[in-house]
């Protein structure tokens, strides 16, 4: 797509300002042999200068591409060109002879000679080559980010960016949901992290919160009647940053009135078959399958499986139970889990792989150490050898559908030990056999996730999703359940994730709509009465009228677009992305203000001022 059509017209030229021929006629994607003869002008970037005895090359570079132009000696001025001044140039498109076709881009075909050469601002140096793949640090990236987003990749990242979030808007609005956007200042919604604060000048004291999402007023706008909402939603969590989050990020998020899990399902599966298709020209398969929380765990020892390949943890527990290997009986016994892993010899592990590599990893899952078995009939190889006489070999192989030769990995202990050791090491299995096929879109719902989750810590519960979330069991396992019951723990939740190919793209669930239901939740999460008004009055009393069943999803759009590129940074999706520590090196905030500003939000600083 170029612009050239709405570049210039002759009108727009002569009427309002007749100075202006140096504006382009042309982008530098544009030229063809089919221009040849015809006199252009081209605005753009010089990415390189080539001194041919007097005779210049450059390399003129915009958004659309690169068009190489000659400056002959008569255009005194091209001397003075650097790297990065942006420059206009009037000339002829001429055919280059066949032996000088640059076959790598598209406009390799013509060049432009020039006959008149402006140079409209110039440039200092810059920090790195914009147009050479070299490595550059990130620090100097991010403070330079007008220089970085000048390269092509970075340019491509947001192109891309932009179309795929506009397929996602059409694909919506084809489902008829509303976009409404909600407000940024705002009382705090609990997503499981801090809130970023903005103090109020007019009610002192007083501090709105950047919302950590939209959920409450996506379901306020359910009880409004709205029906279908969605939103491309600027989300801000105070988090200590993990390297690959951000404390602001951007969620398509999305509510709708008068349906459950599989409504959602249907109407997302649709909403990416139509994204991937429209900005991408991909075939996403849909339906996606879906499994249940305990499923994933079970089979994969992660709520966000890669399916692309098998490696599935086995089930072990019934032999342990009864086999001669004490560590494993005491697992079940104690109520634990005993899981395998079975590798087959076509992916070559020696025993010191196994013994140092694989078994750091189990230990740094959480494992005591790495039970390891050669299968075999007769009795196999390794530590667990000795426990695999006679029968207990071939009844071993069978309960976990090991072949003579595959290698077979055990994880005794706690289940969720189990799980975490086992799908670590999957993953990283998957990963050094190239188990993985490139370029597959893998989705998977994963369902029925556990409502709360016990912090020891702090001796309370939280909610695994949010407060907002449904449970599977709407009396939560009978009236007398309150936070002092340990069956809190073994309830299920209307939660979901979308994940795809190992990554979590996005969650959702099927909400609380009854104000009572939504009090008690409050009350098991340590909410008590007087503070559940204070923060959540004004949605329990809009619960109390008529709200309808409702359920909502939001998906991260910075992931998504990541990943839609093969990239697993989310850093090279975003305009002006921040560092670990939340800071903006291009503008340098955060920032120290003047007391006289903080005093007019009836704030006083107790960090000492900084020396200067
Ligand atoms: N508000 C949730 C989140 O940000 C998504 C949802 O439940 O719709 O993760």
């Amino acid at each position: 797509m170029t612009p050239t059509a709405r570049l210039v017209s002759p009108a727009t030229t002569a009427v309002h300002s007749p100075s202006t021929d140096w504006r382009r006629t042309h982008t530098c994607g544009d030229l063809r042999s089919a221009h040849v003869g015809s006199t252009v002008t081209l605005n753009g970037w010089v990415a390189a200068r080539r001194d041919h005895g007097g005779i210049y090359f450059v390399d003129l570079r915009d958004r659309y591409g690169i068009t190489q132009v000659v400056l002959g000696p008569e255009l005194a001025d091209a001397v003075k060109l650097g790297p990065e001044f942006t420059i206009s140039v009037r000339g002829k498109v001429v055919a280059r002879d066949a032996a000088n076709v640059n076959h790598d881009r598209p406009t390799g075909a013509v060049e432009v000679v020039a006959d008149r050469l402006e140079i409209l601002s110039r440039s200092k140096t810059p920090p790195f080559p914009i147009d050479a793949e070299e490595e550059v640090s990130l620090e100097t990236r991010l403070q330079y980010r007008y220089l970085d987003l000048r390269r092509a990749a970075m340019r491509g990242n947001l192109v891309h960016r932009s179309r795929f979030i506009n397929a996602m808007r059409r694909a919506f609005e084809r489902q008829d949901f509303v976009e409404v956007e909600t407000p940024i200042l705002t009382k705090a919604t609990p997503e499981g992290a801090r809130d970023y604060l903005v103090p109020s000048r007019v009610h002192p004291g007083e501090f709105y919160a950047l919302p950590q999402s939209p959920q409450i007023f996506k379901q306020i706008l359910m009880v409004a009647g709205l029906d279908r909402y969605f939103q491309v939603a600027r989300c801000f969590r105070d988090e200590d940053l993990r390297a690959d989050r951000q404390p602001e990020f951007t969620q398509l998020d999305m509510e709708m009135s008068f349906v459950e899990e599989d409504d959602i399902f249907r109407t997302w599966e649709q909403v990416l078959h139509e994204t991937f298709r429209d900005a991408m020209g991909v075939e996403v398969a849909i339906p996606f399958p879906r499994m249940s929380w305990l499923e994933a765990m079970e089979r994969y020892g992660v709520d966000k499986p890669d399916v692309r390949f098998g490696l599935e943890l086995k089930e072990a527990g019934a032999w342990a139970r009864t086999c001669e290997f004490a560590l494993f009986r005491d697992a079940i016994v104690s109520g634990g889990r005993v899981k395998a892993l079975v590798v087959p010899p076509a992916h070559e592990l020696s025993r010191k792989d196994v013994e140092d590599g694989l078994t750091q990893i189990a230990k740094g899952a959480g494992a005591g150490g790495l039970a390891w078995w050669r299968a075999g009939q007769e009795g196999g190889v390794g530590p667990l050898a000795r426990f695999c006489k006679g029968s207990a070999a071939a009844e071993l192989m069978a309960a976990i559908g090991a072949n003579e030769g595959d290698l077979c990995l055990f994880a005794a202990g706690a289940r969720d030990t189990v799980w975490k050791v086992l799908g670590e090491l999957r993953s990283h299995l998957g990963k050094r056999f190239g188990l993985v096929p490139p370029n597959t879109w893998s989705f998977t719902w994963v369902t029925q996730f556990p409502m709360f989750e016990w912090d020891a810590e702090s001796k309370r519960w939280f909610s695994a999703h949010h407060p907002f979330t449904a449970p599977v069991d709407w009396d939560l396992g009978g009236p007398d359940v309150d936070a002092s019951s340990p069956k809190l723990g073994d309830l299920y939740s209307r939660a979901y994730d979308l994940v795809m190919n190992g990554w979590e793209l996005g969650s959702g669930s099927v909400r609380i709509h009854k104000s009572d239901l939504q009090q008690r939740i409050f009350t098991i999460l340590g909410i008590g009465p007087e503070e559940q008004q204070r923060k959540f009055g004004f949605l329990l009393e809009a619960l109390s009228y008529g709200a309808p069943p409702h359920a909502g999803f939001a998906i991260g759009l910075d992931r998504l677009t990541a990943l839609s590129m093969g990239l697993d940074n989310i850093r090279d999706m975003i305009a002006f992305p921040k560092t670990a520590s939340a800071a903006d090196l291009m503008c340098d905030a955060p920032s120290i203000v003047d007391p006289a500003q903080l005093a007019e939000v009836h704030i006083k600083s107790t960090v000492p001022p900084k020396k200067p």
